[in-house]
């Protein structure tokens, strides 16, 4: 390593909001051990990979990017891999990149700074692998925040579903919930740092059980949006199994509460669904979706589908198209199934050859655009408030986002210039399937 007087580490990032929520807190930590963040891998003494395991052949591309690495171990470097492919592939790692010094997974992120005095005194191969057996979480009051708008708050860590195709259950280990007394103390932090906009965050955040007792999950989000000085929660992942209706309740009882519900479905089959041991029905589905299709205020759906899952058929396929029909969603995000190691997926037969999976990924996207097309333009002469995230010069206009989340690229009056953060009604005067259009209406 560089030296203790100037201890300096970089740090990539990839997957989903949770890695990226981890990794600020990671960069706190390090921040309070000493060390300094550096732009490039040139000038770090510390180089760190947070890796995700979602994706078709995400080890290979792993220790391909290690071995981009390795042109760099002759000076001095030390290299540490963290995340979901750290905990899958463990001591494997050191094997295949002997210059990596630290292999770390999720779950054991509350040991780093034991674990960054071992890199700093010679260690070679120190290993945080806790698996399923921790129920302690990762709590630090360190915290670089990145975004600046949305912060996000972790309240449930790990996952005990075991969705027949995910990682997720063996790399972050079981659940555990953090207290809400310390997750209400965050939100506090957030708001004394500017911070109005509230995501909470876990694998499956219904299945939340405070420590202590106090609250479920839906009185959870009435109490951060109780917070003084918070004016919009949001909260992902859903679990269709879990989802209960008082979630709806106190969304249509406190306006903090955002209009957008994410809600998993994976599939429209419920053949395919009990393959993938998700645990609910596609009309068990549905009548959630009409619990949140019934609140009085107009929540936006979205939803993460799977196409391709082994042995789904053509007829099952098209069951999935026609509940996207019957939803409407206002947005998803689609996937081929892609097999992921020592999941039960496995072992099941049937692949769906890969042009297969891609032609019907390109139907569904298709139909979500016309869906997505025709869900936005009923917001064509609305106003709807938007926390404003930027402008884009080239185009003169400003962005930002709707309570719904949608996408909204606004203009305002000659002379007008908004502070990223603020919150302007803008009137909505045309649509595309992913995104508003509209002009300033007011403050
Ligand atoms: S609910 Fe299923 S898909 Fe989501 S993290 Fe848990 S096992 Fe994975």
């Amino acid at each position: 390593m560089s030296g203790s007087a100037d201890k300096t580490f970089y740090l990539e990032t990839f997957g989903c909001q949770m890695n990226a929520h981890d990794s600020e807190k990671v960069v706190g930590t390090l921040l309070q051990q000493g060390y300094r963040q550096v732009p490039s891998v040139e000038e770090a003494g510390l180089v760190l990979y947070n890796t995700c395991s979602i994706r078709d052949k995400a080890e290979q591309k792993v220790f391909n990017r290690l071995a981009d690495y390795k042109k760099y171990r002759t000076q001095g470097k030390q290299f540490g891999v963290l995340g979901c492919v750290a905990q899958q592939e463990g001591e494997k790692i050191f094997e295949r990149a002997p210059y990596v010094s630290l292999v770390c997974g999720s779950a054991s992120y509350r040991n780093l700074p034991q674990m960054l005095v071992q890199l700093e005194t010679g260690g070679q191969r120190v290993t945080g692998l806790d698996d399923r057996a921790t129920d302690k979480c990762f709590e630090t009051e360190y915290t670089a925040r990145t975004n600046p708008h949305r912060g996000y708050i972790t309240i449930i860590e790990g996952c005990d579903k075991f969705c027949a195709y995910c990682v997720v259950p063996y790399t972050r280990g079981k659940e555990r919930s953090r207290t809400s007394s310390s997750v209400l103390e965050e939100a506090r932090q957030l708001v004394d740092l500017g911070y109005t906009e509230i995501q909470l965050l876990g694998q499956n955040v219904n299945s939340y059980r405070d420590p202590d007792g106090k609250k479920s999950f839906a009185e959870l989000l009435v109490a951060v949006a109780s917070v003084a000085g918070i004016r919009r929660v949001r909260f992902t992942t859903s679990h269709p199994r879990d989802f209960g209706r008082d979630i709806v309740d106190v969304i249509d009882s406190v306006p903090a509460l955002c209009d957008h519900v994410h809600l998993p479905v994976q599939s429209g089959s419920s053949r395919v669904l009990d393959a993938m041991q998700r645990l609910y029905t596609r009309d068990e589905y549905l009548e959630r979706i009409g619990w949140i299709q019934a609140a009085r205020r107009d929540i936006s759906l979205t939803s993460d589908l799977i196409v391709g899952f082994p042995g789904e058929t053509e007829r099952e396929f098209e069951e999935t198209l026609s509940l996207m029909d019957v939803v409407g969603y206002d947005s998803v995000f689609t996937f081929k199934y892609s097999p992921r190691p020592n999941t039960p997926a496995l072992r099941l037969e049937d692949a769906i050859p890969d042009a297969e999976k891609a032609r019907r990924l390109a139907i569904l996207n298709d139909k979500q655009k016309q869906i997505g097309a025709r869900r936005n333009r009923r917001h064509v002469g609305q106003v709807l408030e938007v926390m404003v995230e930027g402008k884009n010069p080239a185009r003169g206009q400003w962005i930002g986002r709707t309570s719904q989340i949608k996408v909204m690229n606004f203009t305002v009056p000659a002379g007008v210039e908004l502070t990223t953060g603020s919150y302007v009604q803008v009137r909505v005067t045309g649509s595309f399937p992913n995104s508003l259009v509209g002009e300033m209406a007011g403050v």
